[in-house]
């Protein structure tokens, strides 16, 4: 699916220099490569604060510590998402609410957020999923209507832009209280192990993530309040740092194979191509598809056989995974995110795509298909 290989040895000898210079001068946790690379990171996105830590789902779960939510407080995210999101809700004895998606866009919907809003709830957590932005123009106004906070979940969307009805433009992860991302190998911008950040442009809030990251302490040995340990290791940031530099590039290259993916399928009523929501920019984590008129798990079965793999993200809704099983979910609670699990296919993308690979791809989709409808 991804080509990490080929993406490193395009940039082979900066990444070793960077990773022989943490290693020489061994300062593997806390070294300054890691406030170099939040410090850049902050000026890429335009957040005012980037606090780095282990990964993703931790970066969720101090986010959600931090904003003093207190046991049964109502937390609402999408179904149709990866599990993290929910999981840390859960986690920390609050109450997950899972709502239906946007058909066409496969982020939360923010109609469907508003519905399920009671004076319990204390937070909406969008998820950027695949790579655009979720419905922020309403989600904002739908949080500041109810006094809620907003945790952006851009794990799969860092560098997407949105831009207001005011004309204001915003990176993923700057719209709302906090954003919460992921730098696991296969992101946008991955490291080369685990990772992670938040973003905020609060200066308290920002100071109680720092000390929630960092076992509850202001002061060596002085623990004001109930922690976690969650750092990024000085390596992984050195990584990074180089790589941020190439990100825009990145996305460039993942935005060339959609548009040849676009390009093929555009007419094709077996294929269904991703909605460009025209307020986000897209930057591709995934390209998914919905497969229309043959079975999903056939098509992607054929496909494997011939060398071609796929993935399905995500085979089943949150509302339907044991961890979260409640009697109030029953088939069709949320049929759009249903039916999507039953559909969609998130076709090979990376930044190391030549044509041939991609002509390969398309054309075997479509013999597959015609094979598959006789
Ligand atoms: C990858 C991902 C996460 C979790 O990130 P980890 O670094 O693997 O913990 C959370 N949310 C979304 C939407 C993701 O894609």
């Amino acid at each position: 699916m991804v080509d990490l290989q080929g993406q490193y040895y395009k940039i082979k000898p900066e990444i070793d220099s960077a990773i022989m210079e943490v290693i020489e001068t061994a300062k593997f946790i806390r070294g300054p490569q890691v406030e170099t690379f939040a410090n850049n990171l902050s000026k890429y996105t335009g957040a005012k604060y980037v606090i780095p830590c282990a990964n993703g789902t931790d970066a969720l779960q101090i986010a959600m510590m931090a904003l003093d939510l207190k046991p049964g407080d109502e937390v609402i995210t999408a179904t149709f998402t990866y599990a993290a999101t929910a999981e840390v809700i859960a986690l920390l004895g609050l109450k997950p609410v899972l709502v239906e998606v946007d058909e066409k866009t496969f982020c939360i919907s923010s109609e469907s957020v508003e519905k399920a809003i009671t004076p319990k709830t204390k937070a909406i957590v969008p998820v950027h999923l695949f790579g655009q932005c979720a419905d922020m123009e309403n989600l904002i106004e739908i949080a500041k209507k109810y006094n809620l906070y907003i945790i952006e979940d851009l794990a799969q969307a860092i560098g997407s832009v949105y831009s207001f009805n005011d004309g204001s433009k915003k990176q993923a992860g700057t719209m709302g209280d906090i954003g919460t991302t992921s730098f696991f190998p296969s992101k946008n911008l991955g490291c080369y192990g685990d990772g992670g950040a938040l973003f905020s442009n609060d200066e308290l809030i920002t100071e109680k993530i720092k000390m929630i990251a960092n076992h509850g302490q202001k002061k060596q040995y002085y623990h004001d309040i109930i922690g976690v340990n969650s750092r990024l290791d000085t390596i992984q940031a050195a990584i990074l740092d180089v790589k941020l530099k190439y990100l825009d590039e990145y996305c460039k290259a993942r935005q060339d194979v959609a548009a040849f993916y676009d390009n093929a399928f555009f007419n094709n009523s077996d294929i269904t191509i991703p909605y460009r929501e025209p307020k986000s920019t897209h930057v591709f984590h995934q390209y998914t598809v919905l497969v229309n008129s043959v079975d999903r798990d056939l098509l992607k079965q054929e496909l494997a056989t011939l060398g071609i793999p796929t993935m399905v993200y995500y085979p089943l809704p949150l509302h339907f995974q044991k961890a979260f099983a409640s009697d109030d979910y029953k088939l069709g609670t949320f049929p759009v995110s249903e039916s999507l699990c039953k559909k969609v296919l998130s076709l090979p993308i990376s930044t190391e795509m030549d044509n041939e690979q991609l002509e390969f791809i398309v054309n075997n989709i479509i013999t597959t298909i015609n094979k598959l409808k006789k």
